[in-house]
Parts: C-alpha cells; structure tokens; sequence
C-alpha cells in the first residue's frame, strides 16, 4: 500500500472524534428540553389537582351551608308547632326534637368554620402550584432558547468541520480508502486509534514489532485485536 502520513491520520481522528462528540452534544439539546417539557407538563397536573381539590371543597361546604339553613327552617316550624302542641307528650317530643336539629346544627356550623379553614389552606397550596409551574415555564424557555442558540453554534462547527474532513480524505491514497471508509462507516471515531509505546490507545493490545516497524515506515496498519486504523504518536 501507499505511505500515509501519521499527521494525515491523527487529523482525521481528531475531525472524527469532534465531529462525534458536536452530534451527541446536538442530540442532548432536545433531550434536556424534554426533561423540562414533562416537568412542566406534571406541574400543570399538580396546579389542576390543587385547583380542583379547591373547588371540590367549596361545593361541599356550600352543601353544608344550605343543610344548615334547613336545619335552621327546621328549628323555625318545630318552635311553631310547639306553641300549638295539643298534648305534654306532644310537647316533649317537639322538644326532643329542636334539641336534636339544634345539636346537628351546631356540628355542621363546626364543619363549615372548619372548611373555611381547610379553603384556605388549599388555596395557598393552589398559589404553591403556580408559582412552582410558573418556575418550570421559566426554565423551560431558558433551556429552549439554550439548546436553540448552542445548535445555531454547533450547526455552523460541524459544517466546517465536515469540510475539513472532506479535505483531509482526498489526501488519502486511494488503494487505503474503501478500508478507511468500511471502518469510519461501522465504529465512526472509534474506528482510528493512536499507537503509543507499542499499544493500541483503542483496545490496549500489544503490537507486534512489525506492526510498529510498518508504522514507522508510514504504511496503514490496523489493529489486530480490534480493527482500528492504527497512526504513530507524536
Ligand atoms: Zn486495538
């Protein structure tokens, strides 16, 4: 084969490398949107739970409020029919039974005074819910516009760089490319690995002594262990 130059391949290796690591840095982009969009999306869940469990509270004590005001009506006919009660047994019955109206009234007025309590505590938890929503809505802009500007930038990198890869594969001897392009095309950066001190950077295997002297002479050599295209250190 024809000599190529350990500098030719460690610049391919290092547009590789770059070039590996801007695309995974642009698939990270919409990722860390989504994380953000689903927390949004959880606490608009959690606002509607606070709000419901508000409105759900109020119904009940607005029920409460109108047995209340039956009971009280209630207490209203019973005294009236008191006045005109025909018998003492009659009388006392009627008696009995304002108590016993009086006394389910009063715990039901306890109820309500209570619920008002329980309102307002979980209208503050409502209040709690926005601000954490709104919170999550800022974050999640920040990130968009984030990911939005970064891409912008990474965008224009790799375009330059697949430029400078173009350039640099044309310098390549054509009897080494289809080899060159099979391994770049299954392992991508991992396709190309330094030899330094006799070892594979790649795998960590040994090579051999001819594997090092072909090295030295500027002839590919490909790792026997794990395929990678092989360039002398520094
Ligand atoms: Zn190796």
């Amino acid at each position: 084969m024809m000599a190529v130059s350990a500098e030719l391949l460690r610049n391919l290796h290092r547009i590789h490398t770059q070039l590996a690591d801007l695309r995974d840095r642009l698939d990270r982009g919409p990722r860390q949107v989504k994380i953000r969009e689903t927390n949004v999306a959880q606490l608009t869940a959690a606002k509607e739970a606070a709000e419901e469990n508000v409105k759900q509270c109020k119904l009940a004590t607005d029920r409460k409020q109108l047995d209340l005001k039956s009971s009280e009506n209630k207490v209203q006919e019973l005294k009236v029919k008191l006045n005109t009660a025909a018998s003492n047994k009659e009388y006392q019955a009627l008696t009995d039974q304002i108590a016993a109206t009086e006394m389910a009234g009063s715990v039901l007025a306890d109820e309500i005074l209570e619920s008002f309590d329980k309102i307002e505590r979980l209208e503050s938890a409502v209040a709690e819910a926005k601000k954490n929503l709104e919170a999550g809505q800022t974050e999640l802009t920040r990130c968009r516009d984030k990911v939005a500007a970064e891409g912008d930038v990474i965008r224009g990198d790799v375009t330059r760089l697949e430029g400078d890869l173009a350039d640099a594969e044309k310098q390549l001897p054509g009897d080494l490319r289809p080899e060159y392009q099979r391994i770049i095309r299954s392992k991508g950066a991992d396709g190309m690995a330094e030899m330094a001190g006799g070892v594979c950077e790649g795998c960590g295997q040994k090579c051999t002594l001819q594997m090092q002297n072909e090295l030295l002479m500027e002839k590919p050599v490909f790792c026997k262990s794990c395929g990678r295209l092989l360039y002398a250190g520094e």
